[in-house]
């Protein structure tokens, strides 16, 4: 069975077939853990994801991972919060199971997330985890691994309570 993990730190060290970026509609990079991923990947990311033409909120993009460990970067691009009224949690969800459904057209049995959306997007941190922990329990038995990247130790220990909430 997949262990869901929760593993606090920099996203961009984490050797595992797939990271997950939470991108921005044009995919030309940006601040927080995009800004991150597009520094440790290097250069040819910006201009492979010229070649990408933008992603629309909600869905996914794949490119190679360059220079990280990971062998491929899943962008998906979350939504801004405007207060709930917008399809925000939709989207956000999307974003996660887009992202789980590109993984498995290319093979991909581990895969790390970050915290979509909840950096500079503003989306409610303790609603955001709940809905990436439900999607994570969809694709669970299709992973060897599932890691949730927290950067944060407060974020570590939402993660924490939630996961032990729903295996309690
Ligand atoms: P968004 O624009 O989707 O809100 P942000 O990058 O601003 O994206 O924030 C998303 C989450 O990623 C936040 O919880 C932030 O603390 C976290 N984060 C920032 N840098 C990194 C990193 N290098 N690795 C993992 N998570 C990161």
């Amino acid at each position: 069975m997949t262990m869901i993990r929760i593993v606090r730190g920099d996203i961009t060290t984490l050797e595992v077939d797939a990271i997950v970026n939470a991108a921005n509609n044009a995919l030309l990079g940006g601040g927080g853990v995009d800004g991150a991923i597009h520094r440790a990947a290097g250069a040819e990311l910006l201009a492979f994801n010229r070649s990408l033409g933008g992603c629309p909120t909600g869905e996914a993009r794949l490119s190679p991972g360059f220079k990280l460990p990971a062998k491929w970067i899943i962008h998906t691009v979350g939504p801004v919060w405007h207060g709930g009224e917008q399809g925000e949690a939709q989207l956000l969800a999307s974003c996660y199971r887009n992202s789980f459904k590109l993984a498995l057209e290319h093979d991909v049995s581990s895969i790390a997330f970050p915290s979509i959306s909840t950096g500079v997007y503003g989306f409610p941190k303790e609603q955001a985890a709940d809905i990436a922990l439900a999607v994570m329990r969809e694709y669970e038995s299709r992973f060897e691994t599932i890691i949730a990247c927290v950067f944060s130790e407060q974020d570590e220990a939402l993660y924490l309570q939630k996961m032990k909430v729903s295996n309690d």
